[in-house]
């Protein structure tokens, strides 16, 4: 009898499967999904069973040295799941299935499950639904009963539960997981605590983009079901303790998963329902390595292999979520209402928040540009708002997606930017200290005596650099300081008001996730007035007294070059108006801009997301961008540009010739090579080839198996060298 093995191994071949013999005193207890030990060259590394077969190999085997763990440590379930995202993502299939378990159990040597695996605890005498009696209304009934049905239906079945933000999509969560635990939570109102009910109970999976970015929800699922049965699973985690809760997932002492990204490969069992919250949130839940994953990719097929149900959720879905809705393939439920606040009640917070836009193009809404006859950070409506904000004691956030003091740092003389020596990127000026003392004013010289404190970063690779006195080209003295990010908001906005608490929240402050909670649970306390961050302080946060959200600037990011940045810019737009408002006051956004006119914009005000989404996906259709068309990039780096280019610019000629009939049967196009916006990072010149599909309207097939592209694949695959990064469905082109 012999085994093909997926090897826990850095192989550079995308073909990593290996055929053993079983030896004879093992045969009896091996099966699919066993952690073994096998020889490879003159090692013994770990490997997992996938198939077993008796005909043996034409080619000569070894035998397997050992089983580690009697035990499956994947079931058959996953190894589906492995071989669809192999297949996929166009990575190994051994790639793809270590890629689910914990680093330290990928090496494990020794037995580390029992075989009596399922002491699942069915009672552990917890007040579960202690804080879950508020009434639902009827857009949640609604919701939640559709959800529910298709949980006792046993089938795969995938919502997209489209609701406002503050429409009270948690509690939807919260039922739908009970349901699917067989958890009583208790009559709704009455406040008595519910029990387990008696019965087998199933497995549920809460995503989240970041889990130390969504405190709240997090804390609901723990007071709702108790801590001890909410496994988390997220980047804070040591190797021991991932380790550990994949232990409590896996016999079964935890049935509640709740984390980031990777929490969708928990090895729960008789997994019920999968919940992606804020799946708006591309970034967080595409994988950065091999195997280049996106979440909504892999929890579809997982959800079709366990027949679960999957529930993705957000104010503003996706563009190619809501395709699927069109297609019929998801259902879509609707929760357009805002609902009361908690330990707020009698007021109406129905009324969504008010958007304002201020054109900043307009002199007369510009304070400081009448002062210093330049364009200024502040408009005069924004300043009043901040005003009337501090005078009721209220909050307000202040939102730039840029970081640090100054941008761009010119040399007066010769006008030369600094730039980084080791990426085609300027430097960005942060004041170390964060004192508003000793910086240089935007715009203004630094020369005249005062030398600024701080230093130059680069923001692709992290290196640091001193504030320059002399010109590296031509030694001119007088450097101009220009763009701004959060830190120089926030200290000019120390300026205007000096008495007003201001805290700033980006990545330069946020050094750890401790640092976030001090921050958050500051703000949510009121002992912070005036927030100032970057897309951090846009999730999706539940705070009362918050009566203002600003944009100090969001023009630059619409004019990135990327299919999907007024997808971008219409959710941030949208989440930070409803972080506004959540108590009786109605809430106001003040959007600035210097393009007032555009479409995008009119869909935020009028909270009309339907329009935005039907504009966009005709656009996309127009121009085969997803979901119309599927992307391949390739990338190749390297530290001689010139090779680079002329390796790219050999492989783009191989790939259109290569075959061409057969590119236009799959309708593949051939684009590039491109340079990415950032073409040297690291000192590593960088090339990309798209590789666009076009697919019909409805001809996207779940396991991208139209047109005959898995032969194709395998031909690019031969023809692309191992060097050459890949990247199914990228995030950007460039
Ligand atoms: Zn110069
Ligand atoms: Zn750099």
């Amino acid at each position: 009898m012999f085994a093909r093995i997926a090897v826990n191994t850095k192989s550079s071949k995308r073909d990593d499967l290996f055929t053993y013999e079983i030896p004879e005193e093992i045969r009896d207890v091996i099966c699919v999904g066993q952690l073994v030990i096998i020889p490879l060259g003159n090692r013994s590394v770990n490997g997992i069973v996938i198939g077993i077969e008796k005909t043996k190999p034409e080619f000569e085997t070894k035998k397997i040295l050992k089983i580690v763990d009697e035990t499956p440590i994947v079931d058959n379930e996953k190894i589906e799941l492995a071989r669809f995202i192999s297949e996929y993502y166009w990575c190994g299939f051994s790639q793809a299935l270590f890629a689910m378990l914990p680093i330290n159990l990928r090496k494990r040597k020794t037995k580390i499950l029992r075989n009596d695996s399922r002491e699942a605890v069915k009672d552990p005498g917890h007040p579960y639904g202690c804080h879950s009696n508020f009434q639902l209304n009827s857009a949640q009934e609604k919701a939640l009963e559709k959800i529910n049905n298709a949980i006792d239906d046993k089938k795969a079945k995938t919502f997209l539960l489209h609701g406002v933000t503050n429409s009270g999509k948690t509690e939807i969560y919260l039922r739908a997981c009970a349901e699917a635990l067989e958890v009583n939570l208790g009559h709704p109102m009455s406040g008595i605590p519910g029990h387990w009910m008696s019965g087998g109970s199933g497995g549920c999976i809460y995503i989240v983009p970041e889990i130390a970015l969504t405190p709240q929800a997090i804390n609901r699922f723990e007071e709702v079901f108790g801590k001890d049965q909410v496994a988390l699973i997220h980047s804070g985690l040591s190797i021991s303790e991932r380790l550990k809760t994949w232990i409590d997932i896996k016999t079964g002492k935890k049935n509640i998963v709740v984390g980031s990204r990777s929490a969708i490969f928990a090895p729960l069992q008789n997994l019920k329902i999968i919940i992606v919250d804020e799946e708006h949130d591309l970034i967080s839940f595409k994988s950065d390595q091999t195997p280049r994953y996106e979440l909504h990719t892999v929890a579809e097929k997982l959800a079709e292999l366990s027949g679960s149900v999957l529930v993705f959720g957000s104010a503003t879905p996706l563009v190619t979520s809501y395709a699927k809705v069109v297609s019929g393939e998801w259902e879509y439920l609707s929760l357009p209402d805002r609902v009361a606040c908690p330990g707020q009640p009698g007021g109406d917070n129905s009324i969504p928040p008010q958007v304002k836009i201020v054109d900043m193009s307009s002199p007369a809404h510009n304070a400081s540009h009448n002062e210093a006859g330049r364009e200024g950070v502040f408009s005069d409506y924004l300043l009043q708002a901040l005003e009337l904000v501090l005078k009721n004691k209220k909050q307000a956030l202040l939102f730039l997606n840029r970081r640090g003091m100054a941008s761009f740092i010119l040399c007066n003389d010769c006008k030369k930017v600094s730039m980084c020596e080791s990426c085609d990127s300027n430097l960005v000026y942060h004041s170390i200290d964060n004192s508003p003392y000793g910086i240089p004013q935007s715009g203004n010289s630094a020369s005249g005596g005062i030398i600024p404190q701080g230093k130059l970063w680069c923001h692709h690779c992290g290196r640091k650099y001193p504030v320059p006195v002399k010109c590296g080209v031509c030694g001119g003295l007088d450097f101009r300081f220009l763009g701004r990010g959060t830190e120089k908001i926030e200290s000019e906005i120390r300026k205007y008001f000096p008495q007003a608490r201001i805290a700033r929240m980006d990545r330069d402050t946020m050094t750890s996730d401790l640092k976030y909670q001090e921050i958050f649970e500051k703000y949510k306390k009121g002992e912070i007035d005036i927030l100032v961050g970057t897309q951090m302080i846009v999730h999706g946060w539940d705070i009362p007294s918050v009566d203002l959200a600003a944009v100090i600037s969001i023009d630059e990011s619409l004019l990135m070059p990327d299919y999907s940045s007024e997808e971008k810019v219409f959710q941030l737009l949208t989440q930070l108006t409803g972080r506004t408002g959540r108590s009786n006051a109605r809430g106001m956004m003040i959007l600035q801009t210097i393009n007032p006119d555009l479409a995008v914009f009119e869909n935020v005000v009028k909270n009309d997301y339907l329009s935005f989404v039907k504009r966009e996906l005709a656009l996309r259709e127009k121009f085969s961008y997803p979901p119309f068309g599927r992307m391949v990039k390739l990338s190749l780096g390297g530290m001689n540009g010139d090779l680079v280019e002329k390796k790219a610019e050999d492989m783009a000629n191989k790939l259109k010739n290569l075959e061409i009939k057969k590119l236009k049967e799959a309708r593949v196009e051939i684009v590039g090579p491109i340079s990415p916006l950032v073409e040297k990072k690291y000192n590593r010149y960088w090339k990309n080839i798209i590789l666009k599909f076009v697919e019909t309207r409805g001809g996207a097939s779940k396991d991208g198996k139209t047109h005959g592209r898995v032969s194709l694949r395998e031909e690019l695959l031969n023809l692309v060298p191992k060097e050459w990064a890949i990247d199914i469905d990228p995030l950007t082109l460039f």
